[in-house]
């Protein structure tokens, strides 16, 4: 196996599948209130089409798969996509990221077809918040989920929450006593322009600030890198049974060391999550391409892949197309 190397020397090695556009909830940073047009079904890659460009893909040297969406406990069968995907040679790595409100059924399910990786997002530790930010009324059944989640077994039970300035800044403190009662690993990530979503840089939070308003309630001790951290840097107040971590697609963006390609719903190929580049494989794959076909496509989305992405530069580029159509 031969592993694909990008123009800037970056070696890809990690793919993120949306597997669905579908969401039951509407995050205020993601989602029109009204939700987005839906696809149709028929213009949603199957899962015998998304093993197949795994396949290809992990004979080109992808190792790490992240199922994601939408919302991916929506997918039927998504069990069954996960076990297949764990039988693909050369796959050694999967997870999944969830906004948790199916979690409480499907952990014990999604644990039994060998998921041992899986990220919860959850942006608020208050029930009127959360109804606020997701504009559903779901947070005692992602609690319920988490809970499950852990007792099934998953661990680190990791915490995405996306931070924004007066939706959930205040919440730090509380954010910060958890991480040290439970063996948590809250992961705070910026705020991103995405899609028509109205960003609005007032609202944005660097991780700097959120590790300034954080070591208001004790030190914060940096933990040695593991492989499997990709762009979060990780902390631990003394003592803690749990985690902070910090990912600054935005502030220190951190694409010198990007491994990853995207796979939309809809089978595009997304070389960056911020740039609207894309290359469409549905059409090949639905037209009986080769695998070698395949594979130049696949090439051809990492040489596009831009040395850097221009949100944070005084032009804010950014994608055209919405969060919860790329998977984030
Ligand atoms: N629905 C699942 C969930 O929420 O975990 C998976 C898809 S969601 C698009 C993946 C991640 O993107 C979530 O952690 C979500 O918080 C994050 N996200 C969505 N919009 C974002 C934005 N504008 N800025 C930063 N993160 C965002
Ligand atoms: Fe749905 Fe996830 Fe987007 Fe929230 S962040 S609306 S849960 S896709």
């Amino acid at each position: 196996m031969t592993a694909i190397v990008d123009h800037c020397k970056r070696k890809i090695t990690y793919l993120r599948i949306s597997i669905t556009d579908r969401c039951n909830l509407r995050c205020v940073y993601c989602m029109p209130a009204n939700g987005l047009g839906l696809l149709e079904h028929s213009d949603i890659l199957s899962y015998k089409e998304i093993l197949r460009v795994i396949h290809v893909s992990a004979e080109m040297g992808i190792t790490k798969v992240r199922v994601t969406g939408g919302e991916p406990l929506l997918r039927r069968d998504v069990c069954h996509l996960l076990r297949d995907i764990l039988n693909v040679p050369g796959i050694r790595d999967l997870g999944l990221t969830t906004n948790g409100v199916l979690l409480k059924s499907m952990a014990r399910p999604l644990w039994e077809a060998g998921l041992r990786r899986i990220n919860i997002s959850l942006d608020t530790l208050n029930p009127l918040k959360f109804r606020k930010i997701a504009r559903r009324d779901h947070y005692q059944e992602v609690w319920e989920g988490i809970r499950e989640a852990e007792s099934v077994g998953f661990n680190p039970i990791r915490i995405n929450v996306v931070a924004v300035k007066g939706l959930n800044d205040d919440e730090l403190g509380c954010f910060a006593r958890l991480s040290i009662e439970k063996p948590y690993s809250f992961r705070f990530i910026e705020y991103m322009p995405m899609g028509s979503m109205n960003w609005d840089f007032a609202k944005f939070m660097s991780c700097n600030e959120i590790v300034e308003k954080l070591k208001i309630y004790g030190s914060l001790h940096p933990i040695p890198r593991h492989c499997s951290d990709g762009p979060c840097r990780r902390f631990r107040f003394a003592g803690a049974l749990g985690e902070i971590g910090l990912i600054s697609p935005i502030s220190n963006h951190f694409c010198g060391t990007c491994n990853r390609l995207r796979l939309t719903a809809n089978g595009k190929l997304r070389p960056c999550l911020m740039s609207d580049h894309e290359v469409d494989i549905m059409k090949p794959l639905r037209e009986q391409c080769s695998d070698g076909e395949l594979a130049t496509l696949i090439q051809e989305a990492i040489t596009k892949k831009p040395k850097r992405h221009e949100a944070n530069d005084g032009s804010r580029q950014h994608s055209m197309r919405h969060m919860s159509r790329i998977g984030g």
